[in-house]
C-alpha cells in the first residue's frame, strides 16, 4: 500500500512515452525529425514529473497512505523534482537548437529552464556540500524562491505550444492534461487553499517552558477544530499576530487526540522556534494546518522499541498521553538526550510506566554515560532483534545511523518506523 504511490508515478511516466509512441506526430520531412521527437517525448515527460511533484507539494491527506506518510511524500516531491531537472538537460541536449528565426516558444524555454533550474538546484542544495556553502540555509527565502517555480512550469508549457513543434495532436492533449493538473496544484497551494478551510484558526491558551530551551504552547479551536487526529501526527502552524511567527512550520501534536486542547512541545533551535520561546504570548491567533502523518505504534508487532532523541520525543509522549493504561505492545521505550534537564516530562512519562507494566524506560544521558548503542537496545530486547517493531523521532543523523545498525543486525526493513523531522 505505502509504495502505491511511488510506483503510479512511474507508471504515468511510462503510460507517457507509450502513449507519444502509439500516437506520434506527422512526419514533415525535416532531417532533424527524430530529434525533434525524442525532445518533445522528453519534455513531455518533464510536465508529467513537475505536475506529480507539484501535485504532492499541495500536501493531499487522502494521498499519506499510499506514500507512508507526509515526510516520505517530501522525499518523493524531491525526487520527482530532481529526475525533472535532469531531464531539462536531456531535452535540451536532444532538439535542435537554430540560432536563426527564433519564435516566442523559443525565448520562453530559455526563461522557464533558466528559472526552473535555478530554483531546483538552489532547493537541492543543502544535499550536496559544495552547493550548500553558496546557498546559505535560511529556510524561509528558499521557500519564497520556490514559491516562483509554478510560473516557470506554465512558461515551459506554453514554450512547448508556441514553439516550432510537430504535428502530434493526441499526445500534446493527454500531456496537456498533466499540465492542467500541475498549475491547479500550484493554484491550490500558493492561492487558493484558504477557500477549501484547509487552514483553521486557533487560539494561543497558554504558553510553559518546561526547561531553558523549549516550549509548550496549548492551542484551541476558535472554531471547528482539525479532524481527529491520531497520536504521533503533526501539523503545521503560524501566529499571524507576531510577525516574527508567522511562518508556516510543522510540530508533533505532544497532547492525546482526546483532549480538547493541542498541546505543541517546541525546542528553541533556529530564528523561528528561538523567537517563538522568547516572545510568543497567550492569546496570539494562531493558523492551524492538518494533521498529518502515519508514524503509529498501534499498527506494529507486538515487541516494540521505541527510540526517542531530544525533541524527538514529542510522538512519543502523545503516545503515552493516549494509552490510559491499555497498552497493548512490549515496549522498550530509549529516551536519549545530552544532559538531564533537556529530558522532557521525566515524572510523566514514569508515572505512565507504573501504569503500563508492558512499557519499559530507559533514559540515557550521552554526556555522561555515553552514546546510546545498538548493543545497548540489542542487550534489553534478549538478544534478539528479529520479532520487533522499530519507532525512531529525532535528528536525521541518529536516524540514518540507527537505520543502518537495525538492517545489518538482521532487522527487515518493513519492521523500521520513522519519523522525519526535517523537510527539505
Ligand atoms: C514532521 C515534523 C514534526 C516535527 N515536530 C517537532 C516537535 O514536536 N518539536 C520541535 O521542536 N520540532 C519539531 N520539528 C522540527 C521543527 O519543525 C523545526 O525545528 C523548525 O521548523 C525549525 O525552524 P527554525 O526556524 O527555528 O530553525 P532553522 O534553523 O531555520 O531550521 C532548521 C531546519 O528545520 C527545517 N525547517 C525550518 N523551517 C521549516 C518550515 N517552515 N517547514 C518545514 N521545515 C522547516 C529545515 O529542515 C531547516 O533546515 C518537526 C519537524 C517535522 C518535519
Amino acid at each position: 500500500m505505502q509504495n502505491i504511490g511511488n510506483l503510479t508515478i512511474v507508471a504515468l511516466v511510462i503510460l507517457n512515452i507509450v502513449v507519444w509512441l502509439v500516437f506520434s506526430p506527422v512526419y514533415d520531412g525535416d532531417p532533424n525529425f527524430l530529434r525533434k521527437y525524442a525532445g518533445e517525448v522528453i519534455g513531455s515527460n518533464n510536465i508529467v514529473l513537475m505536475a506529480c511533484s507539484l501535485f504532492l507539494a499541495t500536501r493531499p491527506k487522502w494521498a499519506e497512505k499510499y506514500f507512508g506518510g507526509l515526510d516520505k511524500m517530501y522525499i518523493t516531491h524531491r525526487h520527482t523534482g530532481t529526475a525533472a531537472l535532469l531531464l531539462i538537460f536531456v531535452h535540451v541536449l536532444t532538439v535542435p537548437i537554430t540560432t536563426t528565426g527564433w519564435r516566442l516558444g523559443n525565448y520562453l524555454a530559455v526563461i522557464s529552464f533558466a528559472g526552473i533550474v535555478s530554483i531546483v538546484l538552489i532547493t537541492l542544495a543543502p544535499r550536496i556540500p559544495f552547493l550548500n556553502r553558496l546557498a546559505g540555509s535560511d529556510y524561509e527565502d528558499w521557500k519564497k524562491l520556490k514559491r516562483w517555480i509554478g510560473i516557470f512550469f506554465i512558461l515551459g508549457f506554453f514554450h512547448s505550444l508556441t514553439v516550432n513543434a510537430l504535428d502530434a495532436r493526441i499526445a500534446i492533449t493527454w500531456t496537456m492534461m498533466f499540465f492542467i493538473i500541475g498549475t491547479a496544484s500550484y493554484l491550490y497551494t500558493e492561492v487558493f487553499g484558504g477557500i477549501f478551510k484547509k487552514f483553521l484558526p486557533y487560539k494561543v491558551e497558554a504558553v510553559k517552558h518546561p526547561n531553558h530551551s523549549s516550549t509548550e504552547v496549548t492551542l484551541r479551536a476558535r472554531k471547528d477544530p482539525i479532524k481527529k487526529q491520531r497520536a504521533g501526527q503533526f501539523l503545521f502552524v503560524r501566529f499571524p499576530g507576531n510577525k516574527d511567527l508567522n511562518e508556516s512550520h510543522p510540530f508533533t501534536i505532544s497532547s492525546a487526540p482526546a483532549e480538547d486542547v493541542l498541546r505543541l512541545t517546541i525546542k528553541a533551535s533556529g530564528n523561528f522556534t528561538r523567537d517563538l520561546f522568547a516572545t510568543l504570548e497567550e492569546g496570539t491567533d494562531a493558523v492551524i494546518e492538518g494533521a498529518y502523518g502515519m508514524f503509529d505504534y498501534k499498527t506494529g508487532g507486538q515487541k516494540q522499541i521505541w527510540l526517542a532523541g531530544g525533541i524527538g520525543v514529542t510522538p512519543f509522549l502523545a503516545f503515552i498521553r493516549d494509552m490510559n493504561g491499555e497498552l497493548a505492545h512490549d515496549v522498550d521505550f530509549h529516551y536519549t538526550v545530552r544532559h538531564p534537564e533537556e529530558a522532557l516530562f521525566v515524572e510523566e512519562i514514569k508515572a505512565a510506566v507504573e501504569r503500563n507494566p508492558r512499557l519499559k524506560l530507559h533514559i540515557r544521558f550521552s554526556a555522561t554515560e555515553g552514546s546510546l548503542t545498538i548493543d545497548h537496545i540489542l542487550n534489553n530486547a534478549g538478544g534478539n532483534l528479529q520479532d520487533y517493531h522499530v519507532y525512531m523521532c529525532g535528528p536525521l543523523p541518529m536516524i540514518q545511523a540507527f537505520e543502518k545498525k537495525f538492517l545489518e543486525k538482521g532487522l527487515p526493513k518493513n519492521q523500521i518506523h520513522f519519523e522525519e523531522f526535517n523537510f527539505r
